[in-house]
């Protein structure tokens, strides 16, 4: 079937999967399974086992035997690249199929999935390049009798949590960078989202990655995901979700071998427009910052601070933006807003719409659902009127939700930017380089975009200040991450006895 025009349907029965340990798909035996419903068509799509922690023990044993035999980091940067490649152009021919079970699962439009899938694929061919040019120090300032060398190491066995939100890119932008030094994985993926990073599985597999180096363990979070931060024999974990569960697994490297950690969380992101910026391109990038994926982004440009002299013009651009969204079947092509994801987060969403309206703040558009026959939408929603203590305002919303407050001078608008324990990314909207510099020096956020917004690519690191989260995913700086630096002192010649 040609996906790309032909008009897509839920499947007639829902995909087994099993899970994926030492190289091989395990089936699901007697174990629980978790169905899972397309949150848009209400219809079961997906079947996955929930893993007991035996499966766990495995998964690590496994990826530890790989670590230990250097089946993969004893191999040369190149044939590490090799594998990366052939996974880039294996990605590439599924994106399809791939594209149509991450929407089935999540909710999100076709149309953004294939291009999510596509981009998957860049991020492997860029960390191919990264495999072959990691490299170390040398100091040749020691002194004839000495030389010293750094070297850069795999951190061993390390654990991957993802989110729902996306799945197989959350996934892309740590995989390749993790493999390109040579460490072993285990994966955890949403319980709501397992299929793609199964298939992520079959396709490293297929692509010559050596048995043991990747692993897949499903299950639900505070079961498996909370064994996986648990355990003694994962050397660093990697974790994408809330700021809440973030806690935990601070708490959880902590209790038992202090793994290294590696932490993106959430963000209530700001979008500042300056009376000077071209305003309806602006409106166009606000309206897309906060309806990409229906406002479930960990990047989602939530706070929209507007210069008071154009506030009310602006709300006006933003709410004709928002009003033209084209919501619905995710399966749709020409859909721009699907579905919100999981039922917690649908009704958290609407929670905050009551919340907004009860605390004073004006609904100037959407604020509620909308009925589609089946599944969970949201209208695009935009709120003017809000004050900085509201909840609206200062909390992580993760749905298209904007709130607007106006500011009078540059350095108000970069104080409301900073009054938040987030900093994960910002926008900043002026003809005016000046200002813009002014702005992405002073506002504390791990990512920045100048006149656009959401903007990515393999190439530029990912991750964030203050409670946003640790360490960087993506680019040379997502490679390093997941290596330890070694010194080696080395005598040249006779040493200086210590002993006369
Ligand atoms: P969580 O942070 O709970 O989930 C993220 C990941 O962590 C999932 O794989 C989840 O598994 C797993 N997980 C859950 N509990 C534990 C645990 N105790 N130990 C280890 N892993 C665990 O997010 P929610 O799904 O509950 O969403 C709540 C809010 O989190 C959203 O409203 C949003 O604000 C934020 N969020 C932020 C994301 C981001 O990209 N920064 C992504 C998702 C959510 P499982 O799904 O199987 O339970």
């Amino acid at each position: 079937m040609d996906q790309q025009t032909s008009t897509l349907a839920p499947p007639d029965a829902p995909r087994r999967f099993g899970f994926f340990v030492d190289g091989h798909e395990m089936s699901a035996g007697s174990r629980a399974p978790m169905l899972r419903h397309s949150p848009a068509h209400g219809v079961p799509v997906t079947e996955i086992p929930q893993c007991d922690p035996a499966d766990l023990d495995a998964a690590v044993a496994a990826a530890r035997g790989a670590f230990t035999d250097r089946r993969w980091a004893g191999l040369s940067g190149g044939e590490r690249a090799s594998v990366l490649l052939r996974t880039g152009a294996l990605i590439r021919a599924r994106v399809d199929e791939i594209a149509y079970w991450e929407t089935l699962e999540s909710g999100k439009p076709i149309s953004q999935a294939r291009g999510e899938v596509s981009g998957c694929a860049e991020m492997f061919e860029f960390a191919a390049g990264l495999a072959r040019s990691l490299h170390g120090d040398t100091f040749n300032n020691l002194g004839d009798a000495m030389v010293g060398l750094v070297t850069r190491e795999p951190v061993g066995v390390v654990g991957i949590i993802t989110p729902w939100n996306f799945p197989f890119l959350i996934l892309s932008e740590r995989v390749p960078y993790v493999l390109a030094s040579g460490n072993s994985i285990v994966v955890k993926p949403s319980e709501f989202t397992s299929a793609t990073t199964l298939m992520m599985a079959e396709i490293l597999t297929e692509a010559g990655l050596p048995d043991g180096v990747f692993n897949v363990i499903t299950g639900t979070g505070p079961t498996m995901g909370q064994a996986l931060a648990d355990h003694q024999d994962v050397d660093m974990l990697s974790f994408t979700g809330s700021t809440r569960t973030g806690r935990a697994v601070v708490a959880a490297a902590g209790a038992s071998n202090f793994k290294k950690l590696s932490l993106e969380l959430g963000g209530k992101n700001p979008q500042i427009v300056f009376a000077d910026a071209d305003l309806e391109d602006a409106a166009d990038g606000v309206a897309f910052g906060i309806g990409f994926n229906g406002g479930q982004c960990c990047v989602s440009g939530s706070r929209l601070i507007v210069e008071r002299s154009v506030a009310e013009d602006f709300a006006a651009r933003v709410s004709a933006k928002m009003a033209k969204i084209v919501v619905g079947d995710p399966l749709d092509a020409a859909t721009q807003i699907g579905a919100i994801t999981t039922d917690a987060q649908n009704r958290t969403i609407l929670d905050y719409i009551a919340k907004g309206t009860e605390a004073g703040a004006t609904l100037v558009c959407g604020g509620h659902a909308l009925d589609q026959g089946a599944g969970q939408f949201i209208a695009p929603t935009l709120f003017t009127g809000v004050r900085a203590d509201m909840a609206i305002a200062r909390e992580e919303i993760f749905g298209p939700v904007l709130a607007l407050m106006p500011f009078d001078t540059g350095d108000e608008a970069i104080a409301m930017a900073n009054d938040t324990r987030y900093g994960l990314a910002a926008s900043v909207w002026t003809k005016n380089i000046d200002k813009a510099l002014a702005v992405t020096r002073r506002v504390r956020a791990g990512r920045f975009w100048v006149n656009t917004t959401l903007a990515g690519g393999p190439e530029l690191p990912i991750g964030g200040f203050q409670q946003s989260g640790w360490g960087r995913e993506a680019g040379i700086y997502g490679v390093e991450e997941y290596t330890q630096i070694k010194s080696t002192h080395i005598a040249l010649g006779k040493r200086d006895p210590w002993i006369a």
